[in-house]
């Protein structure tokens, strides 16, 4: 641990938490041009506890504006042509029942509905490269254990493993600090919400030949619907590592070892690397925000696993937040501006637990049947049925780009009317996406000779806010937001910039 590392009197915001919200909330502020601490007690990342396995599509393009999605592919451990299938199995070396294809948005390599497509990639990979990409403005080894907010700023203090205790000044915090926040407490925020009665239990092992015995082929999730031992299973890399979540397992009952040979119904050689028991939680904190004090990811929103929607909604509340504070802090917006955060994003985030808490309606225990480990001759009869309720039951939690990249800040006070969805993405030559033509800040999307455009390239001139021209000929003008989000469409701009900034 690096003790004598120097800490600052004072920054303009200082992120409580570096999970990989608050290191996309890093990243994206650095994106902005703005410096930030963030403050993360873990020195290196949890490998053992990989949690987070899916990186939606929409998480995949705002990794690629930070010019990282490349990176997060090239070392991931699944390619995304490996697989995009579920398969749902008596047991990993037994019977397939079926299977569910183009999970995730894996499907959707040189797609025209997204410029990236979904990625498998553990928790701790995606977490190590965002690390990489805010550099020194993460301190590992202290924790923040308090914070008090003036008219002019919050003062937080840090401690060092030692106890030891000092202050950092900011302008403003943003608690990323997950589910137990220090931050949420300060700002006088409580969750609301409900807890899953089923306890969960994770299993991190070594399968050594596994792979090869398996009948199945390549898929990201196996369930295993065996009454006797319900759950899911997947790779976490293609050498003999895996992850197995056990359903309705207490951690006092559990026995990992046998857990897993049931999974794969024979007493296959395994070595367990970590257990993570867990629970299922449907929780939103019933306020966002202080004046200067902002809640993103796990701090302010939990959801169920079912459909990889964590970390990913989270992403969304760090550019969301990020672009906003960078805004008001290089003076191109009122204070006023900060208050759409969680006018935009709460919404989403009740929806994403919603959708998630029905995921979690029927998982491997429920769509089990004892007939399926009978003999062939029963397994083929209850067959089909069973095929049946999980194409019925399940399609929502493997397919669910309505939300994934269908959610909308429509009706947010910073959109024109029937605006807020994100820009359509399409390739504009081989391999260049029409966002990598945006800019960092706004943009002003279509025929540059259109009348308006004169107006708003005028109006980010006198706000001082930059504006990058895509010029499409013939097309109609939308203004575009830093999240890649429509502010304004055609009609008349005058104080488009203006209304999008938040400023009266
Ligand atoms: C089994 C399982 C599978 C999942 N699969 C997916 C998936 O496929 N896709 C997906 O999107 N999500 C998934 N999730 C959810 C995902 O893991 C979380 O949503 C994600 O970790 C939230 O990120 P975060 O940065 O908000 O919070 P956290 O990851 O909880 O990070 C909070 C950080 O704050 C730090 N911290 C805590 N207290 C303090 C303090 N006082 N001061 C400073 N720092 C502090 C912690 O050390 C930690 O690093 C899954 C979760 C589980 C349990």
């Amino acid at each position: 641990m690096d003790l004598v590392r120097h800490v600052p009197d004072s920054v303009p915001v200082l992120v409580a938490g570096g999970g990989p919200v608050g290191l996309a909330t890093a990243v994206e502020l650095a994106y902005q041009g703005v410096e930030c601490l963030v403050v993360e007690p873990r020195e290196q990342v949890s490998w053992l506890r990989p949690r987070a396995k899916t990186t939606s599509a929409r998480s995949m393009e705002l990794l690629r504006r930070w010019g990282l999605a490349e990176t997060l592919r090239a070392r991931a451990p699944l390619a995304v042509s490996w697989s995009d299938q579920a398969v749902f199995v008596d047991s990993l070396l037994g019977r397939e029942i079926t299977r569910i294809g183009g999970c995730f948005g894996l499907d959707l390599v040189g797609s025209d509905l997204a410029a990236e497509s979904g990625q498998q990639a553990p928790q701790p990979l995606v977490e190590e490269v965002l690390r990489e990409a805010v550099g020194a403005a993460l301190l590992t080894g202290r924790r923040v254990t308090g914070l008090r907010e003036d008219a002019d700023g919050v003062t937080v203090r840090i401690a060092s493993p030692d106890g030891a205790e000092q202050e950092v000044r900011a302008r403003y915090v943003v608690g990323c600090d997950g589910p137990r926040s220090v931050t949420r407490a300060a700002i006088g925020s409580r969750y609301e919400g409900r807890q899953d009665a089923r306890p969960n239990y994770n299993i991190v092992f070594r399968a050594p030949g596994l792979a090869e015995r398996m009948p199945h082929g390549p898929a990201v999730h196996y369930w295993v619907l065996n009454p006797e031992q319900p759950g899911m299973v997947g790779r976490l890399d293609l050498k003999e590592t895996w992850w197995c979540i056990a359903q309705g397992v207490r951690e006092q009952d559990a026995d990992p070892v046998r857990l897993v040979r049931n999974l794969a119904g024979a007493d296959i050689e395994v070595e367990i690397l970590a257990t993570d028991p867990w629970t299922a939680r449907m929780l939103l904190a019933d306020r966002y925000a202080s004046r200067r004090v902002f809640l993103a990811g796990d701090a302010a929103h939990q959801n169920p696993p079912y459909g990889g929607h964590g970390f990913n909604t989270g992403i969304g509340d760090a550019v969301n937040l990020g672009w906003k504070l960078a805004a008001v802090l290089r003076g191109w917006a009122p204070e006023a501006l900060l208050a759409t955060y969680e006018r935009e994003r709460r919404p989403i985030a009740a929806d994403t637990i919603e959708t998630a808490a029905a995921n979690m309606s029927t998982l491997a225990p429920e769509l089990a049947d004892p007939a399926l480990m009978g003999p062939d001759e029963e397994f083929e009869r209850v067959r089909p049925a069973v095929a049946e309720a999980v194409r019925r039951t399940k399609d929502r939690e493997f397919h669910s780009l309505d939300l994934v990249l269908g959610y909308t800040y429509a009706g947010s006070p910073i959109v024109a009317p029937g605006c807020g969805e994100r820009l359509p993405h399409r390739w504009l030559t081989p391999g260049e996406s029409l966002y990598d033509r945006l800019g960092p800040a706004f943009s002003l999307v279509g025929d540059r000779g259109a009348p308006g455009a004169d107006v708003l390239v005028a109006e980010a001139r006198e706000l001082g806010v930059p504006l990058r021209v895509v010029d499409l000929p013939g097309e109609p003008l939308a203004l575009v937001r830093p999240d890649q989000h429509v502010a304004w469409r055609a009609g008349h701009p005058s104080g488009a910039l203006r209304m999008a900034l938040g400023h009266a």
